[in-house]
C-alpha cells in the first residue's frame, strides 16, 4: 500500500464528475461533501499541496464505511476506500487515532483477550443472557436495539453435531479459515459450515492457532498490526497441502486476497498462492451437487443482504442467492438494494452511530418489504448492521447466515 503523501496523483484524477454522490450511504445521510469521496479528495489535495493543514483532516477520516460503493461508479477508477485507509494509516503513525479504538483493535489483535472474550460470551448463554436480554429489550427502544445487537453475535443457532456424508468421501484438501468471530466469540456458522461440509464428504483442515485476519488494525491504520497478523495466519497452512482456503465470512475473504499488497519476499510468494486457492463458502459449495433432503415441511421466506466485502471485494453475489435457492422449504425474495451497505462496517456502528443507524435503518425498510421471516448474510458485521436497523423499525427477525439454514434442515432431519 502507497503512503498518503504517494496519492497526489490519484486524486488528481477525479473530474469532479459527481457520480459517487448517489452511490454513497454517508453521503445520503450526511449531504455533506467532506464525507464522500469527491469532498475528501478535494480537501486532501488541498492539504497535499501544502494549502490547508494535514491536520484538519482528521476529523473527516472516520466517515467513511469502506463500502467502495463509490468504486465500482467512479469513471476514474479511484479509490476511496485505499485513499481513505491510507490516511488512517498516516493519523495511526502520527499518534492521533484515539485511545478507545486502539484498545478495541488491540483485543482483536490477541488470541488471548479474544478467547477471554469468548469465554465471558459463552458464560452469557448458559445463563439464558440472550433471553433474558431480550426480555429487558421491552424496557426502551435503546435497550431493545442494544440487546438485539449483543444478540446478534452472543446467540449460537447451530450446534455442532457430527453428521455421515452421504455418498463418499471426496479427495479434497480444503483449509477452513473461520475468522475470530467464529473462532472465540459465537461458533454457530462455523459449526454450521464444517456440519454442511461434513454431510457432503468434505472434511475441512482448522489450524487451532489462527488469529483474526486483522481488519480492525487495517481499518485504523495499525499497518504493522495488520502484517504481522498477516504473517501469523500463513504461517500456520501446509502450502503443500492445499487445494482450496474456505472462508465464510466477507472481510475474511477479502482479506486473503490482499494479504499479498502488504507483504514482501517469501510471505509475499506464499499470500499469492493462498489467495488463488482463497473462495467463499458458497462458491465452493454450489459446485458439487449438495445433498438435500426431500420431506422438508417448511415455508420461509428468506432474503439476502451482500455483504460490501464479498459482492464488491470478491465478486461473489450469485453464489449465495443460488445456494438459497437449492435449499428445501425456503423461498428466496430478493430485497430492494440488497448490496447497499447495512450500515454495521466493523467498528462504524459505535464511531459514527447515527449515521450507521440511518443506513441500516433504510436496509431494514427494504428487508422488510420482502415480506420475509429471514434475512441472510455472509459476514458478522453485517448481523450487527442487519439487527440494528430491524430494531429501529420496531421489528425481530433471525438474522443467519445461509449455511446456518442447510445444517438446521440436516439437524431436523437427523433427529
Ligand atoms: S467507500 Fe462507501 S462510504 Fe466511502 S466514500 Fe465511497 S461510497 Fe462513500
Ligand atoms: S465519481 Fe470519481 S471522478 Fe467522479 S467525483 Fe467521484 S471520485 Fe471524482
Amino acid at each position: 500500500m502507497k503512503k498518503l503523501e504517494n496519492y497526489s496523483e490519484d486524486i488528481y484524477k477525479c473530474s469532479k464528475c459527481g457520480i459517487c454522490l448517489a452511490a454513497c450511504p454517508v453521503y445520503e445521510e450526511t449531504g455533506n461533501e467532506a464525507t464522500l469521496s469527491r469532498g475528501f479528495f478535494t480537501l486532501l489535495h488541498g492539504a497535499l499541496n501544502n494549502k490547508i493543514p494535514l491536520k484538519k483532516l482528521a476529523k473527516y477520516l472516520d466517515y467513511c464505511t469502506t463500502c467502495k460503493a463509490c468504486f465500482d461508479f467512479c469513471p476514474s477508477g479511484i479509490s476511496a476506500e485505499e485513499i481513505i485507509l491510507a490516511a488512517r494509516s498516516y493519523f495511526y503513525e502520527h499518534g492521533d487515532i484515539s485511545a478507545i479504538k486502539k484498545s478495541i483493535v488491540k483485543a482483536f489483535n490477541s488470541n488471548m483477550i479474544l478467547k477471554g472474550l469468548g469465554f465471558s460470551a459463552f458464560i452469557y448463554r448458559a445463563l439464558q443472557g440472550p433471553f433474558w436480554f431480550d426480555q429487558l429489550g421491552g424496557l426502551s427502544s435503546q435497550f431493545n436495539l442494544i440487546s438485539n445487537i449483543v444478540n446478534s453475535q452472543t446467540q449460537e443457532y447451530i450446534k455442532y453435531k457430527k453428521l455421515s456424508p452421504v455418498g463418499d468421501k471426496k479427495e479434497i484438501n480444503a483449509v477452513y479459515f473461520p475468522g475470530c468471530i467464529n473462532n472465540y466469540f459465537n461458533a454457530s456458522v462455523k459449526n454450521a459450515t464444517v456440519m454442511v461440509c461434513e454431510k457432503n464428504g468434505i472434511d475441512l483442515d482448522i489450524s487451532p492457532n489462527f488469529a483474526c485476519c486483522g481488519i480492525p488494525a487495517r481499518g485504523i491504520g495499525d499497518m504493522q498490526s495488520f502484517i504481522s497478523l498477516a504473517k501469523h495466519n500463513i504461517g500456520q497452512i501446509d502450502l503443500e497441502q492445499i487445494d482450496y482456503l474456505i472462508t465464510d465470512c466477507a472481510t475474511c475473504g477479502m482479506v486473503w486476497d490482499i494479504y499479498p499488497e502488504y507483504l514482501e519476499g517469501e510471505y509475499k510468494e506464499k499470500a499469492l498462492l493462498l489467495a488463488q486457492k482463497n473462495m467463499n463458502i458458497y462458491k465452493f459449495l454450489v459446485q458439487f451437487d449438495i445433498f438435500l433432503p426431500d420431506n422438508v415441511e417448511d415455508n420461509k421466506i428468506v432474503t439476502y443482504h451482500d455483504p460490501c466485502h464479498l459482492k464488491r471485494s470478491q465478486k461473489v453475489d450469485k453464489e449465495p442467492r443460488k445456494f438459497l435457492s437449492l435449499l428445501p422449504g425456503i423461498k428466496f425474495e430478493e430485497m430492494k438494494n440488497a448490496d447497499r451497505c447495512c450500515g454495521a462496517s466493523g467498528l462504524y456502528f459505535l464511531s459514527k452511530p447515527g449515521i450507521s443507524q440511518s443506513i441500516s435503518k433504510r436496509k431494514a425498510e427494504n428487508i422488510l418489504n420482502t415480506k420475509a421471516n429471514i434475512v441472510t448474510t455472509s459476514c458478522p458485521s453485517c448481523k450487527i448492521g442487519l439487527s440494528q436497523g430491524l430494531s429501529l423499525c420496531n421489528r425481530k427477525m433471525p438474522v443467519y447466515q445461509p449455511v446456518e439454514l442447510l445444517a438446521n434442515i440436516y439437524f431436523n432431519k437427523m433427529n
